[in-house]
């Protein structure tokens, strides 16, 4: 795995998507996204910074869960919000 900058791949565990039809936040307020992103600390489903409630940002400032992977189709990478580095899966 590219991405050894990062201390906290340990932390990925096995989650099923919460809300895998859209952003977990968004789907409760009746919002739209853009594009979506999935917690690996805890499966919730937040829109990315394109997007006008930026929800996966939020979920990080709230709950500290640093790593967020892609939720689109064709994008496997993952964003560790504490150091800041993409990760990409082999
Ligand atoms: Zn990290
Ligand atoms: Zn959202
Ligand atoms: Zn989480």
């Amino acid at each position: 795995m590219v991405g050894s900058e990062c201390t906290h791949l340990e932390q990925i565990a096995e989650v099923e998507p919460q809300t895998p039809t859209g952003c977990t936040a968004c789907l409760a307020l009746g919002d739209t996204w853009v594009h979506l992103r999935l917690c690996l600390g805890c499966g919730f489903v937040g829109c990315c910074d394109s997007s006008p409630n930026q929800h996966a940002t939020h979920h990080f400032e709230e709950t500290g869960h640093p790593l967020m992977q892609s939720f689109e189709r064709a994008e496997d990478w993952i964003w560790c919000y504490v150091d800041k580095v993409l990760i990409k899966p082999a």
